[in-house]
C-alpha cells in the first residue's frame, strides 16, 4: 500500500489524516486568506513562478504577509513534492491569516499559516474534452471589481460554489458567471472564450474575473496559431451564437463547451481553433520551458 501523503503545514509535514489548522483560523472562520491551485505533469511543475507570483500578489491585496519569501515558498512546494515521490500531481498552496479571536480584526492574528497540499489528480474526462462540457449561465453575479472580486484568489469561493451547484443540480456540467452589468465573466473556476468568424474573444478583469495563467499562456498560443483574439465585452447573445466556445483553467486546461444554456454551440462539437489550441496545451505541458523541475 502507498504511504499516506505528508502535507507542508508551516515548515513541518503530517500524514494526510493528521494534517490540521486550528478552529481559530480565520482563514475557517471567515475565508481569510489565499490559494493557488497548480498542476505538475510528469516531474514538471507547470507555471509554478506565475502561480507563485499570483499568490504573493493576491495576499497583497488582503495585506497578508506570507511568512517565506516567494524563493522559499518555491522550495517549500519542490519539497513537498519530492517527499511525496509525486510526478503527476495537484498543489494546492493555502495561505490562511492565522489564529485569531472571534472577532474580524485580522490584527489579532500575528501569524499566518502557510499549507502546502500535493496529491494525486482526478482529470477532466476524456469524454469531456472529446465532446465539450455543458453550461449554465447562473443567476449568482460574479462579485465586482469594487467588492469581493475573483481578481484576488480568496478563500472566499462561495460565489462559485453556489454557481457550480446550481449548474449541477440543472444537469450541467459547469456554471458561466455574468458580472452585475450582464456580460460574461468566466467559469467557477475557469476562463472564458468564445470564437466567432476566426476571432477569438476572452472577457477583460474588468469583469471581475481571476487574470488566469492558463488563458495567458491559450493567448499566446491563439496568436502563434495565427488568430486574432483580444479582451472584450461577451454578452450572454455572443456567447449562444459563437462558431466555439471553451474554458481554460490548471484543472480544465482547454475544455470546449458544447452547449450554453441549452442552446447549442457551432454544430455541437468541438470546432477548429479550441481543437488547435488543445493539442499546442497538451505539448506544452511536457515541456520544461513552461515549468519548473521536481527532480534535477
Ligand atoms: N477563474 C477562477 C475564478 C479560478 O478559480 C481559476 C482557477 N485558478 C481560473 C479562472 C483559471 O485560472 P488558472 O488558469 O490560473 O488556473
Amino acid at each position: 500500500m502507498r504511504e499516506e501523503l505528508q502535507v507542508y503545514i508551516d515548515g513541518v509535514y503530517y500524514p494526510k489524516s493528521q494534517a490540521k489548522i486550528s478552529v481559530y483560523d480565520h482563514g475557517l472562520l471567515y475565508g481569510d486568506g489565499v490559494f493557488e491551485g497548480i498542476r505538475a505533469y510528469n516531474g514538471i511543475v507547470f507555471k509554478l513562478k506565475e502561480h507563485i507570483s499570483r499568490l504573493y500578489r493576491s495576499a497583497h491585496a488582503l495585506m497578508l504577509k506570507i511568512p517565506l519569501t516567494e524563493d522559499e515558498m518555491t522550495q517549500a512546494v519542490l519539497e513537498t513534492l519530492r517527499k511525496n515521490k509525486l510526478r503527476d500531481a495537484y498543489i494546492r498552496l493555502v495561505v490562511t491569516r492565522g489564529v485569531g479571536d472571534l472577532g474580524l480584526d485580522p490584527r489579532k492574528c500575528p501569524k499566518p499559516s502557510v499549507i502546502i497540499i500535493t496529491d494525486t489528480i482526478s482529470i477532466m474526462s476524456n469524454e469531456a474534452k472529446e465532446k465539450g462540457i455543458s453550461t449554465v449561465i447562473t443567476w449568482i453575479r460574479r462579485h465586482p471589481v469594487d467588492t469581493t472580486t475573483h481578481e484576488i484568489k480568496s478563500l472566499n469561493y462561495l460565489n462559485s460554489i453556489l454557481a457550480k451547484m446550481e449548474a449541477t443540480t440543472y444537469g450541467c456540467d459547469e456554471a458561466i458567471g455574468l458580472d452585475k452589468t450582464g456580460l460574461a465573466a468566466e467559469g467557477v473556476g475557469e476562463n472564458l472564450f468564445i470564437v466567432r468568424d476566426d476571432i477569438v474573444i476572452t472577457p477583460p478583469n474588468s469583469t471581475g474575473a481571476l487574470a488566469g495563467i492558463t488563458a495567458k499562456l491559450a493567448t499566446e498560443f491563439i496568436k502563434n496559431l495565427g488568430y486574432d483574439v483580444s479582451e472584450a465585452n461577451v454578452t450572454p447573445f455572443q456567447l449562444f451564437t459563437a462558431d466555439e466556445v471553451f474554458f481554460t483553467g490548471t484543472a480544465a486546461e482547454v475544455v470546449p463547451i458544447r452547449e450554453v444554456n441549452k442552446r447549442q454551440i457551432g454544430n455541437g462539437k468541438p470546432g477548429p481553433i479550441t481543437k488547435k489550441l488543445m493539442t499546442a496545451f497538451e505539448k506544452a505541458t511536457s515541456n520544461p520551458e513552461f515549468g519548473v523541475i521536481i527532480y534535477p
